[in-house]
Order: C-alpha cells, then structure tokens, then sequence
C-alpha cells in the first residue's frame, strides 16, 4: 500500500486532506476515472498531483492555457515535482527534448493543450509513452455551455477510445449542471467516481454597498487592505482606465487590463500583478481565466454583473488559498439600463428573455435583505444549511427597517411636479438643487422641492430612488434615458396613504472582521524576501509561499528546520531550498525583539485557526460593545467611543440582551415606567416590526430604544417581574 499521507506531508507539506481529496486520489491510484466539480480553491491540483507523484509513469494533464501551464509547472518543481510542459511558447529542440523525455516515461507531471494532442502524429507518440493516467483541468472547456468553451477542448472526446486502459480524471469548477452534464458526456468517462463539493466559499466575505462615487468608495475600501493583492472589475473599458488612473493618482499602485489594450501590454500588467509588482489590477470581465495567483485578498465589482455565475466566478478569484478575502459589490439600479444594451443585442428571442432574467435574479441579490451567501448558493440550486453564514453583511451586520416616506415623497414630488418627463439625474438634481443650465431655463428651480435635499448629497437620492424602484413605487420607463414614473403604490406613498419602508444594512463599521494576530512586520520581511527569491528564479511569489504558510510563519516564529516543516505548505523540497534564507531573516527578527514569546499559547491560538476555515465573526464587537455597557455607559457614549453609529450600538446591544442572562441591567439603559410602556407596546404590537411601537409612543422612545428593549424581551422570560411596584 502506498502511504498516501506520508506522501502528502513530505511532497506537499499538508498536515490532512482536504474534503473529497482522499476520495480522489484513491480512486485514481486504484484505477478509476474519475469527474470532480469542486469550487476554485477547492484543491484540485493535489488530487492529480499526489498519485501522479506515487505512480510510475506519472501524469499527463491536459490544461486550456499556455500561461497557467508555465505557473502550474513551476509550482510543481518547487516542492520537487519532476514536471514540464509541451506548448509552442518552447523552442523546436526544448519540445523535442520533452517529447523524448515522455516517451522514456521520465516525468511525473506532463502538462500539454489540447491543440498539441490535435497535432499530427503526436497521439501516436503519446500512445507509445509508458504514462499512468490522464487529468483533463478546467474540463468545462469542453461545453458550449461554459464561460469560456474553447473548440480545441472538442478532440478530448477521442481521449476516452485512444486510452482505454488508463483512468481518467476530469476536474472543473464549473457548477452548472447543463456544463456537468455535457462534460461527462463528451469525455465518455466509464463509471467514474462522482465527486460534487459544496460551492460554498466559507473564506469570502460578500458585502454589497450603494454606489455613489464609486472610484472614491473603491478607493477608500483599498485602504482598507494595506499590501495586499486585489482585483477591481468595471464594466467598460473607458472606467477600467479612469479607475486605474485615480487609484494611481492616490498612491495606490495599480494597471488597466482590458482588450482594448495591446497584447503584449495587457500581458505585462497582468504579470505585474501576478508578481506582487501592482496591488491591484483593474480590468474588465476580459480578465480572469489566464490567473491562478493564489492571494488575491479583495475582488471589487464597481458594477453589476451580468448574472449570479458571473459574479460567483469573478469573486471566486479571491481567496484560492483559502484565506479570508473580501467580495465587495458596489451597486446602483442604475446598471440595469447599462447592462440590458448587451442582452437585447442577442439574436436569439430565447436568449434575450434568459439574459433579462438572470440580470433581474442579480439585481435582486444586491437589493434584497437576505444573506447573500445563501442567494448564491441557491443560484447553483444548493441549499445552504445554517441559519447566519457568519461572513456576509447581512448576517454579520444585520439589517433595520427604515421608513423613508418624507424621502419618498421629496422625490416623488419633484417626479410629479415636472410631469414624470425626466430622469433619474435630473431629478436628483433638482431635489439636491444643483444650479445646472437645464434647470435653470426649465424654470425648475422654482418648484417646491427645488433644493430640499441637499445637506444628504446626490448618491443618497439615488439610493432612495433605486429602493422606490426596487419596490415598484416607480417605474423607469424608455430605452437609453429612461423616464421616471410613479406608479399606483408610489401614489399612495406620496399622498401620504402608505408608508415606503425600506432596509438598510447596520452600522457596517468593518468590513472583514478578521482580527489578525500574525505578526506584520515580520510579514512584511517576508513577503520582501519571498519577492525577491522568486524574482531571481522567474516565478510568481505564490509559488514559493503562500500568505497562508508566510502568516504561520509569523505566528510560530519557527527557528530551526523541525519547526520550519511544521508550516503549512513547508514540505521537504522548500525547506531544502528556502529554509535557510527564510530561518535567518525569523532569526534575525528574534534577536531584534526578545520580548517575543513563543509560547503554548501562539501555538494553541494557530490550532484554533486552523481547525476549520476561519470564520468571520462579529461576536468580537458585540464583546467591545458589552464590556463598555458594563462599565455603564449609555448607547451615545459607546458609540462615541467606538467610533460607531448609535444605531450600530443598539443592534449589538439587541443581540447582547437576545442571548438571555448576560448580567446587564435593562434597567440602566430605560426608566422602569417606559419600559413597562414599551413591553406592552410590544405585546400589542408584535415584536416583528418596530415601527408601530415607536410611533404609539409618541416621541418618548426612539428606535435605538425600541430595539434594545425588544432583545431584552426576546431574551428573557419573565420581562416585567422585578420591574418595582
Ligand atoms: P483549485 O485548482 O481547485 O482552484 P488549487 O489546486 O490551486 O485549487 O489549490 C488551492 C490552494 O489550496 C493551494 O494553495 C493549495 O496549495 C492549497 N491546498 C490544496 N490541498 C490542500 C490541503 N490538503 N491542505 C492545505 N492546503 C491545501
Ligand atoms: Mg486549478
């Protein structure tokens, strides 16, 4: 028996498999083909890699791009893998040096395209070279169905009739049945071993935000990921260039990429981004396939997709080490109109209505107050189990209701009151009272609303205009300009018949929670020095190194070789190369700081981390929130101290008091009477909404109160028994 663990810890450096990694790799080494959907990030690699590296004869995989090939094989050799590729990037010997090589059954890892097994002759040589199996990579490449279909991927179909014998292996990340069942078609794979892994990505982070400057708000998130790798998407090419242009002026260092750029341009700035040269790399959907960079921390979307699998592909980019990445969307209704031009371009009836649908089913992601990990899983027809993913906005901020009828009605009038003639901008404009040329000689100027709105800014009346919309209390009517209308309902809300409530997302004061304990300064060195090795060897710096294994290093300060494998991702081959180099600048940084302690705790607190994949946890500002009410502090003062929003400390607090007995006092946050009128308020009302409580009050409780109230209610049993009297 092959020891396929011991395997896994020397060659790969891994302390266990991953899900459905063991699974795989036995049935290949037991003789079985094999088809793997499992999410990018996933580990697909190790699952052809591993047996590969047990059986002789190795593996021949089949990968869609010459430049993900170069970066696989470098990866490969660095833990000491005997790999090589066969691609017309390599000189006529070079390719005849590997081609005598394979038929000597000399490697371990072959990578080739398809176009190569296309060519004349070179299957029959294939056939004569003593290999062990086949791995088709990317194998959604073979459906008209997928993202990025590629002809070429069409004459794997013969793989199956050529190779009888040998087991083959299909893997993609594609998680749409259509492109599953196509695949398993076309590749006429004999029983194999089905593996399809949750789509979840428990390491991204989903957040979406009104967009109102978008290049500032881009901006300012990028601070907010210091040194670290990002993608930002925009839809056209002209804001691929002007984002870039403004990250730049700002100090943040970052290059376009889009097809309208030069090859060999396009080329260079997507290997500067590769190798940690720019953070951030701005471009349009064009970018994506050709990138397997491994720590890239943040995915920007500036606009709206197209659809949900758009979306999941193009975030899925983030994280692939499985480390914590942060999936922003910034989102106006807006893209609608920007984005159906594309669709109503489609010849085909069908298409079009399919477009239109999956473009509604994004919209309705980004507006909906529902957690968005759930509405993406529920895309790919996964049902997600737990009740708060813990790593998205919504249910680590939570949501409140807001009722905006007088914001309504300002916009609603302004509509009314030119006709319902114009659109959007316009009547931004008029509520904010810009002093535009068209307003002026429209006489707009004069009508009542001219102006009301401006101490809230225009990106905050786009919002509320793309809520109504979203409510269908308007309507955008017309083509390229549409008009806004109201419509029955959005009658009503402005003459003040209904009220138009909406949600927004609490307080959210951070993005990603994630309290690093590593140490930065270290990882800082680290990050120079590992830039600087893979420099002089020509690869990408992920490939020597992950963030992941670099942040344990900065964890465990390890100083010796035994403490250097015990690194995530550290296996015999690194150590041998890197070990040395990246030891001395650990110890050289000790002897800086001897107040460091290397102790059982650093060691327990790495345990915990990677017992699982981290979640993102708002318990860590509840906890903030709780000891500064201990300490007797009102709502005002926390949130002052905190820097927060009132509103955000209320909802920590309506936690706090929901988990039952938690040693606070309601009592210090409400006078005995109000609360006794609150609770029946409650009674009356019902806890589901806090509207119709706070306005039976009459102005002696504001929603903050309201709400701390109704978690101390839901948290205890007998609410009014010690109240005195
Ligand atoms: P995929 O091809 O499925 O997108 P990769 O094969 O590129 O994913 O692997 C993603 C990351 O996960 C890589 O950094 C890889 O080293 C890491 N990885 C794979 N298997 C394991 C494992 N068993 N334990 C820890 N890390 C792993
Ligand atoms: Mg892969």
């Amino acid at each position: 028996m092959m020891d396929i663990f011991a395997q896994l810890q020397r060659v790969f450096g891994f302390s266990s498999f991953r899900n459905n990694q063991e699974d795989i790799v036995e049935a290949i080494l037991a003789g079985r083909d094999v088809f793997a959907v499992m999410p990018t990030g996933g580990g697909k690699s190790l699952c052809y890699q591993l047996p590969a590296s047990l059986l002789s004869g190795g593996c021949i995989v089949i990968s869609p791009l010459i430049s993900l090939m170069k970066d696989q094989v470098d990866a490969a050799i660095a833990i000491g893998l005997d790999a090589a590729y066969l691609n017309s990037t390599l000189t006529q010997s070079k390719q005849q040096e590997v081609m005598a090589k394979m038929q000597r059954g000399g490697y371990q890892l072959l990578y080739l395209s398809p176009e190569r097994l296309a060519l004349p002759g070179f299957l029959q040589r294939l056939k004569q070279s003593p290999f062990a199996f086949l791995a088709v990579d990317e194998a959604h490449c073979i459906s008209e169905w997928g993202h990025d279909f590629r002809p070429d991927y069409l004459a794997l179909s013969r793989i199956r009739e050529e190779f009888p014998h040998l087991p083959l292996a299909a893997f993609t990340a594609t998680a749409t049945e259509k492109v599953q069942e196509d695949i398993t078609r076309r590749l006429h794979l004999s029983e194999p071993l089905l593996v399809r892994a949750s789509f979840d990505r428990p390491n991204l982070f989903y957040q979406v935000v009104p967009r109102q400057q978008v290049n500032k708000q881009i901006a300012e998130a990028i601070r907010e990921h210091k040194g670290e790798a990002g993608i930002v998407y925009r839809l056209s090419r002209n804001d691929v260039e002007k984002t870039a242009a403004y990250l730049s002026a700002r100090g943040i260092t970052a290059l376009p990429y889009h097809a309208g750029l030069e090859a060999g341009e396009r080329q260079s700035n997507q290997e500067a981004f590769n190798r940690d040269e720019v953070q951030v790399i701005v471009a349009t959907v064009a970018f994506g396939m050709g990138i397997d960079k491994s720590n890239v921390r943040f995915v920007i979307h500036g606009d709206l997709p197209k659809n949900l699998e758009s979306y999941y592909q193009e975030t899925g980019r983030a994280g692939r080490d499985n480390e914590p990445a942060h999936c922003l969307l910034f989102y106006s209704r807006g893209d609608f109109f920007r984005l159906r031009p594309f669709i109503e371009q489609l010849q085909d009836q069908q298409e079009r209505e399919f477009g239109l649908q999956q473009l509604r089913r994004m919209m309705a992601f980004a507006e909906q107050p529902k957690c968005r990990r759930r509405a993406v899983l529920a895309y790919f027809d996964e049902e997600y189990g737990q009740e708060n993913c813990g790593a998205c906005d919504i249910c680590v901020h939570g949501i409140e209701e807001i009722n905006g009828t007088i914001d309504a009605q300002k916009v609603m009038s302004a509509i009314y009151r030119t006709d319902q003639r114009f659109g959007v901008g316009h009547i931004v404009d008029i509520v904010y009272g810009a002093k535009s040329k068209r307003i002026v000689s429209l006489g707009h100027d004069q009508i009542k609303t001219y102006g009301v709105g401006r101490k809230e800014g225009k990106g905050h009346w786009r919002s509320v205009i793309d809520a109504l919309l979203a409510q269908g209390l308007l309507r955008a009517e017309g083509g390229e300009y549409p008009l806004l209308k109201l419509t029955a309902a959005g009658e009503e809300v402005l003459f003040g018949k209904k009220d138009f409530i909406h949600h927004a997302i609490l307080g959210p004061e951070k993005a990603v929670g994630q309290e690093d304990s590593h140490d930065q300064d270290l990882f800082s060195r680290l990050q120079l020095l590992r830039r600087e090795m893979a420099d002089a060897e020509g690869v990408p710096p992920y490939v020597l190194f992950s963030d992941r294994s670099l942040r344990e290093m900065c964890c465990r300060y390890p100083e010796n070789e035994a403490e250097f494998l015990a690194v995530s991702g550290v296996g015999q081959v690194k150590l041998s190369q890197y070990g040395a180099a990246f030891l001395a600048v650990i110890r050289d940084y000790l002897a800086e700081h001897p107040e460091i302690e290397k102790g059982p705790q650093a060691a327990a607190e790495e345990k915990e981390k990677q017992a699982g994949p981290k979640r993102l946890s708002s318990s860590d500002t509840l906890t903030e929130t709780f000891v500064l009410a201990q300490e007797g502090l009102g709502v005002e003062e926390i949130a002052a101290r905190r820097g927060l929003k009132p509103i955000t400390i209320a909802g920590h607090l309506e936690q706090i008091f929901q988990q039952g007995e938690n040693g606070l006092d309601i009592l210090c946050f409400v006078e005995p009477d109000l609360l006794e009128e609150l609770c029946a308020q409650f009674a009356a009302h019902g806890m589901a909404r806090l509207k119709p409580v706070v306005e039976s009050m009459g102005g002696r409780a504001d929603y903050d109160l309201a709400r701390i109230v109704r978690g101390y209610l839901e948290g205890t049993d007998t609410p009014l028994s010690f109240l005195p009297g």
